[in-house]
């Protein structure tokens, strides 16, 4: 495969997913140095293709730095690819990509507009690593990726990374999910959420847990996400249902009625093609159709296509789902789309409620979403209580209820049980 054949698959498929799917390699190119740069995604500014009228200049200013002989491509949203032939040395590597860094410290106008942005670099090397554009620019992504989880610095070497224990552990884990999901190694806590103003506990967050044979508690910061990228998210969701299911029974029959439980779905799978038809399906089968259920759904995605959202979380809600947006506060919180979307609750993430009661500025935004959510009718609950201190501060609001750990910690579905009986 000549640089030729590369341009012309590349100016045919945008998408880095297309670009896998070409496993030919490039036999002739010995000694190639692959850089995958990203720029951290103006999340914010979505709807206006902000990624677009970036591109033009970007393009601009890092070919400027480049040999003729290396190739330079954008591959997606934020995502470019450099390739250099004729192996470069580490010095020589490392200025580049001081140079190409250095650019972005000033700001990009666009349309009197001053856009900030910050980049990330994963490097891998031909032949060692792989002699298809294929393979190389997955672990080139694949150590920046891994970066973000693993280490601090904003360069990292595909090669550094697959040597490192992380990801090792990382590749097993991948490796056993699948079947950790089947045999039930995957299961699920429950962390009580208070009332307030009924001075009890009305429901819980389903929160889930692997324990690993070899790795012990692995969080599920680390496994959700590798589920998402495995296709593991659809059949973890799926035990999550008939777990919940249970749960609602069990319940039941220690006589723990009107209490709601709230389950996180990954915007992985709300997006996915299935999603609804799933839903729908465990609903009626699985009689959860008058039960108290919760969707917990990140406030992050909503940015992107709000209409979207707005017809599914209707269809939702007539199957007696009760959505509450997670993380609330988190992202680019606008008040805007919260009149729009049929939800019923939103949940203030935890970094705004820690120290609460010394940080007047997290207490300012706490108050605000309060009484914007109170003007919309909408329930809140605040997560990541964890002391008094912060508890005095967060009970003064009327009808607000609480999750954390100063209440409760995650527990087993036994001892949730022992909690909740008087
Ligand atoms: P999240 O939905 O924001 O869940 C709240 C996290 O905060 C949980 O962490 C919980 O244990 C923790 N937490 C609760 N109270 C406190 C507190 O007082 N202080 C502090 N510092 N933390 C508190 P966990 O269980 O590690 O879950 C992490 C994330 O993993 C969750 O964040 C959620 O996004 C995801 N997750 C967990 N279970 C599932 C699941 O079944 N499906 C999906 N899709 N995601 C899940
Ligand atoms: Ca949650
Ligand atoms: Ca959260």
């Amino acid at each position: 495969m000549t640089i030729d054949d590369i341009d012309t698959a590349l100016s045919h498929h945008y998408h880095l997913e297309h670009l896998f799917q070409s496993d030919k390699s490039f036999d002739k190119m010995i000694d190639a140095t692959l850089l995958f740069i990203e720029f951290d995604e103006l999340s914010y500014l979505h709807s206006y293709n902000i990624d677009d009228m970036l591109a033009p200049k970007i393009t601009k200013s890092i070919k400027y730095y480049l040999s003729l002989d290396s190739y330079f491509q954008r591959v997606g949203d934020y995502q470019y690819i450099i390739l250099l032939q004729n192996g470069v040395s580490s010095k020589e590597l490392n200025q580049l990509i001081k140079q190409i860094s250095n650019i972005f410290l000033e700001p990009i106008s666009i349309n009197d507009n001053l856009f900030y942005l910050t980049l990330s670099f994963g490097v891998s090397f031909s032949p060692k690593e792989g002699t298809t554009l294929y393979t190389l620019v997955k672990k080139a992504k694949y150590a920046l990726k891994s970066r973000e989880k693993f280490s601090q610095h904003s360069v990292i070497t595909s090669e550094e990374i697959f040597t490192s224990t992380s990801y090792l552990k990382m590749t097993e884990l991948m490796k056993d999910l699948p079947l950790a999901i089947e045999n039930g190694e995957i299961t699920w806590e429950y962390q009580p959420q208070y009332d307030y103003e009924k001075n009890a506990y009305t429901g819980a967050e389903m929160l889930a847990r692997w324990k690993h044979p070899k790795y012990g508690d692995v969080s599920p910061e680390i496994f959700i996400p590798l589920a998402e990228e495995t296709g593991m998210i659809a059949p973890l969701t799926v035990k999550l249902f008939i777990e919940t299911s249970h749960s609602f029974k069990i319940l039941e029959k220690n006589h723990i009625n009107d209490f709601s439980l709230s389950i996180n779905i990954s915007p992985v799978f709300l997006m996915s093609k299935t999603f609804y038809t799933t839903i729908d399906f465990f609903i009626s089968e699985y009689d959860l159709y008058h039960k108290k259920l919760h969707f917990e759904i990140t406030e992050q995605i909503l940015i992107k296509d709000i209409y979207l959202y707005s017809e599914l979380f209707d269809k939702l809600k007539k199957l007696n789902i009760h959505i509450a947006l997670d993380d609330f506060g988190t992202g680019y919180t606008s008040f805007n789309y919260l009149s729009e979307l049929p939800i019923s609750s939103i949940k203030i993430d935890k970094s705004l409620i820690k120290d609460i009661d010394k940080n007047l500025k997290n207490r300012t935004i706490v108050n605000a979403i309060y009484h914007m959510s109170q003007a919309l009718n909408l329930d809140v609950i605040v997560e990541g209580v964890e002391n008094s201190a912060e508890n005095s501060i967060i009970k003064n609001y009327v009808s607000i209820k609480s999750q954390g750990y100063y209440h409760a910690k995650p527990m087993s579905l036994k001892e949730l049980i022992l909690k909740l009986i008087p």
